[in-house]
């Protein structure tokens, strides 16, 4: 199953005493590269019929950070993201600018044709027949499959969080959601914790979810599970918005909660791992 696989590729870089950013990448990696996931390869497409990608990823420790949005030919928008964080003075950038910036950073880049998939496809044509996009289910598919997150403490004692998406199927006027917005899909700081989330961008933006959790977690110092899920449940769920996010603090503690059907999810440490997709597993 690729989820044990990207818990693999991050818990040997782990293992072998690398840091939480390269167990981070290394692992969306692995979901970016599979056409499961609306990311990277398996992104959704847009309504002009383009795949348009969104990617962040922030280091707890520094609190440095990058992120890209809308890019269509570098093979692995996290690659990109942290090109931005490591090798330039922005943070976020987007569109064709990006992709050229990826592309001078010597980032793998590919014909827009890699990331077409059958599956993806059909799901447009039947979005496109409907209406608007559905404000329930944003990416138009089943709510099992999407955006791909990691968050990752190292022994060092430091924290990292990266997402990547396709964002959401039929999506039109090169719509951003909160997958590359800092502080909204993304945060990790070391003082408090790490977060990606995937769901109905557009509240995780309005509610600064990452952030808000990051915040609470610094300022209050509750219990992370029961915080986090007082979020999505409490907050963001009577207001509409679905989702659900991964969430690591520095002690240690795991959070994986999620207000739609299921989300696919893992967790691994040594001695232990995790894999699960519906609520009771
Ligand atoms: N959060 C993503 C977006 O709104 C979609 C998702 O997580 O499925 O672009």
């Amino acid at each position: 199953m690729k989820l044990n696989e990207a818990l693999d590729a991050g818990e040997a870089v782990l293992s072998e005493g690398g840091t939480a950013l390269d167990a981070v990448t290394r692992s969306i990696l692995v979901l970016e590269d599979s056409p499961l996931f609306n990311a990277g390869k398996g992104s959704v497409f847009a309504h002009d019929g383009t795949n348009q990608m969104d990617a962040s990823i922030m280091e707890g420790k520094t609190l440095m950070a990058g992120a890209v949005g809308g890019v269509r030919h570098v093979r692995n928008p996290i690659l990109a993201a942290r090109a931005v964080m490591e090798q330039s003075d922005h943070v976020l950038l987007t569109g064709e600018g990006a992709d050229q910036f990826a592309a001078e950073m010597g980032l793998d880049t590919v014909g827009t044709e890699y990331f077409f998939t059958q599956r993806r496809w059909d799901a447009l044509m039947k979005a496109r027949k409907q209406s608007a996009p559905d404000p329930g289910n944003p990416s138009g598919q089943d709510r099992k499959f999407g955006t791909v997150g990691a968050v990752a403490l190292d022994r060092a004692g430091n924290l990292a969080a990266g997402t990547s998406t396709g964002g959401m199927t039929n999506k039109k006027w090169n719509r951003l959601g909160d997958s590359p917005i800092i502080g909204a899909g993304t945060y990790a700081d070391n003082r408090s914790c790490a977060v990606s989330c995937t769901g109905h961008g557009e509240y995780f933006i309005r509610y600064a979810v990452a952030h808000e959790l990051v915040s609470r977690m610094r300022y209050i110092q509750g219990d992370l599970d029961q915080t986090a899920t007082s979020l999505l449940r409490d907050e963001l769920f009577p207001a509409g918005g679905t989702g659900g996010l991964i969430a690591l603090d520095k002690n240690g503690n795991i959070s994986m909660p999620f207000t739609t059907e299921g989300m696919y999810r893992g967790m691994t440490r040594p001695g232990k791992r995790f894999v699960a997709i519906y609520l009771n597993e």
